[in-house]
C-alpha cells in the first residue's frame, strides 16, 4: 500500500470508534458480526504483512466479544502488540474510554 502509516492511523481511528459503540449487552447476532468484522479485517486489510501478523494474533488471542468493556480491552491489547512490534509506546488500556468514547474533558 502507498502509505502504511496513514492507512494505519485512519484504520485504528475507525476500528476503535466502531468498537467503542459495541453494546454493553450484545446479542448473539452482535457477537457473530463483530467476529466477522475482525475476520474480514485480518484477511483483507490492505497491507499484506500487517494482515498476516494480525491474523496470527487473532488466532492466538481470540477476541473478547462478551461486552463493550471486554471487546475494547481486547482491542487495546491487540493494538499494543502492533505498537510493541513497531517500537512505539504502549497505550494505557485504562484510558481507552476517554480516548475513544467519552473524551478527555
Ligand atoms: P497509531 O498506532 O495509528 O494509533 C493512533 C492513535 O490511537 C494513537 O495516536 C493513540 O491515541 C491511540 N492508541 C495507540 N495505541 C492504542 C491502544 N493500544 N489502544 C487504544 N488506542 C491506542 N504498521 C506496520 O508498519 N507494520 C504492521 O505490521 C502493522 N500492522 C497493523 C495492523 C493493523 C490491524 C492496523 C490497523 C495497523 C497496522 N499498522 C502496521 C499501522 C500501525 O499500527 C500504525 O497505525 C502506524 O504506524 C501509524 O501510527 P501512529 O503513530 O499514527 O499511531
Amino acid at each position: 500500500p502507498p502509505d502504511v502509516e496513514k492507512l494505519g492511523n485512519s484504520s485504528w481511528t475507525f476500528i476503535h470508534s466502531l468498537c467503542s459503540k459495541y453494546p454493553e449487552k450484545p446479542s448473539t447476532q452482535d457477537k457473530v458480526e463483530i467476529n466477522g468484522f475482525f475476520n474480514v479485517l485480518s484477511r483483507m486489510y490492505p497491507c499484506t504483512w500487517c494482515a498476516d501478523d494480525f491474523k496470527k494474533y487473532l488466532k492466538e488471542h481470540p477476541l473478547d466479544n462478551t461486552d463493550n468493556e471486554g471487546l475494547n480491552r481486547w482491542l487495546c491489547g491487540a493494538h499494543n502488540e502492533v505498537n510493541k512490534k513497531l517500537g512505539k509506546k504502549e497505550f494505557d488500556c485504562n484510558l481507552w474510554k476517554k480516548r475513544w468514547r467519552d473524551g478527555w474533558d
